[in-house]
């Protein structure tokens, strides 16, 4: 599955006829599995050529009056929390409704990426609340009738540049550990590992051609040791640069910054270039601790950059968003709120990572971005004793206990952190295959904001005991 699609709004708007056309025949499947929770409906859904699940927040209709709101809007926190995306489901028919109004709010505070949908929309009657639903200000809405399956295609086109961010995540294998309750004593306080002169803090600036990777690495070291120019073809060998940056406060981080293609112009074909810089990327990003993906303020946020921002994600680096040329930006705030917008729709994964504005050029903000680098390193390098996760499992098993599926509930006995650099966490369950992916997400973002790991690509592993 590539990610995660909750189905959100007031009751009877039509999420459930939406839940079941996206899973169709194989619903008869899905209600033998477990579900999130005896509320939250899982499927896996299929759209075209699309792989997803989706959640359903089912089961409000049973609901008396006067204990609705409250049920729903921790109902709709849970799946909102548990989602990569969130379809949030108004009917075009009714129109916005007060209790519309509140799910709106909860998106806004809560949710990575919200898509509008504006359903019963078939036929003229729905044109007004098609228009109302704009100002709900979560975007153009897409025109639905789940009920006669149109504007799926639509919603397709929503859904795949999303899939293409989520897409291929690798499956990865729990680091060999033995994992014992009493492992507290060790070394759960160690320091962590500082960047040294003999180990210095790999740094690698990705991003497409012309971002201005090179001219930000000459800014950096003060010194023109490498070419820049706004002409491509200046022919250049990929190197590792060894230096000391000092910061804002004259600490000094000792660090290797690993060049790209973009630095290098070899191909004078466009195509070519990008082709290139996708591949020399990738390597900067295998050899790097600190991914700092740069874009170009006038161009933020293209498949390039957020191709290489996902695979930095996967490969368990840490990484810091730059927007560069801030200089020549004019709008400088709405342009901020705007880059805000775009990476918390457009890198979800991501959510949380530090996002700074530099100019390579002038040398403004790289004390920012050289505090962003240090910050994510050390998130990156965060350890939590196992004694201080097990009383947060505790609190999180409380708050929204694991599903039961076949009426057995799975039991999450205790985790510990198996490894850092990224943090890795491993779960002791009763049924580790069971347990559902929404239900990992959950823990994970949890993770995140209680330990306070913006951004991190923190790991979580389901064990069984034997
Ligand atoms: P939920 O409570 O949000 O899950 O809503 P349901 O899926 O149960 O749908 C509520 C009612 O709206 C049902 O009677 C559906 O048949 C009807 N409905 C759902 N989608 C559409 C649609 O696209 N057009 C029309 N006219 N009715 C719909
Ligand atoms: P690279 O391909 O990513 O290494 O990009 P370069 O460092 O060669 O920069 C590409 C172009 O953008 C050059 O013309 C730079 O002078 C220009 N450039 C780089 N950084 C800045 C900046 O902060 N502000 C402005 N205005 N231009 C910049």
């Amino acid at each position: 599955m590539s990610f995660t699609l909750a189905i959100v709004g007031r009751p009877n708007v039509g999420k459930s006829t939406l839940f079941n056309r996206l899973v169709g025949k194989r619903l008869a499947l899905v209600d033998d599995q477990p579900g999130v929770t005896r509320d939250l409906r899982e499927g896996a859904a299929r759209l075209a050529d699309l792989r997803f699940t989706v959640i359903d927040t089912a089961g409000l209709e049973d609901v008396t009056d006067d204990s609705l709101q409250g049920r729903m809007r921790r109902l709709t926190e849970r799946a909102v929390d548990m989602a990569d995306i969130c379809l949030f489901m108004v009917d075009a028919r009714v129109g916005i409704t007060p209790t519309d109004l509140v799910f709106a709010d909860i998106l806004r505070k809560r949710a990575g990426h919200v898509i509008l949908a504006a359903n019963k929309s078939e036929g003229a009657a729905a044109d007004a609340g098609v228009i109302e639903a704009y100002s709900l200000g979560l975007g153009e809405p897409i025109r639905l009738s789940a009920e006669h399956g149109e504007g799926l295609n639509d919603l397709y086109t929503h859904l795949m540049p999303l899939a293409d961010a989520y897409a291929e995540r690798a499956a990865e294998d729990a680091p060999e550990i033995d994992v014992t309750l009493d492992e507290d004593s060790g070394d759960m306080e160690a320091a962590i590992r500082m960047p040294t002169a003999n180990k210095p803090l790999q740094v690698a600036v990705v991003g497409r051609p012309n971002s201005g990777k090179s001219t930000l690495v000459n800014q950096i070291l003060g010194e023109d040791r490498l070419l820049t120019g706004p002409e491509a073809g200046i022919t250049r060998d990929a190197i590792s640069l060894r230096m000391d940056w000092v910061g804002p406060e004259g600490d000094v981080i000792p660090m290797r910054i690993f060049d790209t293609a973009g630095m290098r112009k070899k191909a004078k074909v466009q195509e070519k270039l990008e082709k290139l810089s996708v591949g020399d990327g990738l390597r900067a990003v295998k050899f790097a601790e600190v991914v700092v993906v740069l874009l170009d303020a006038a161009i933020p946020f293209e498949q390039q950059d957020l191709r290489i921002a996902d695979l930095a994600e996967r490969e368990g680096r840490a990484v810091v968003v730059a927007v560069n040329k801030w200089d020549i930006e004019e709008n400088k705030q709405a342009k901020l709120k705007d880059l805000r917008e775009s990476f918390e729709r457009l890198l979800p994964q991501l959510r949380g990572a530090p996002l700074v504005t530099v100019s390579a050029r002038t040398g403004r903000g790289l004390d920012r971005l050289h505090t962003a680098i240090l910050r994510a390193y050390e998130v990156w390098n965060r350890r939590v004793t196992t004694a201080q996760l097990n009383r947060w499992l505790a609190g999180m098993l409380e708050a929204h206990p694991p599903p039961a599926p076949q009426g057995k509930r799975i039991k999450l006995r205790y985790m510990t952190q198996a490894k850092t650099r990224p943090p890795g966490f491993v779960v002791m369950c009763s049924h580790p295959d069971k347990v559902p992916e929404s239900y990992s997400r959950y823990l994970v973002n949890g993770l995140r904001v209680d330990f306070d790991m913006p951004g991190a690509p923190i790991r979580l592993w389901m064990r069984g005991q034997n």
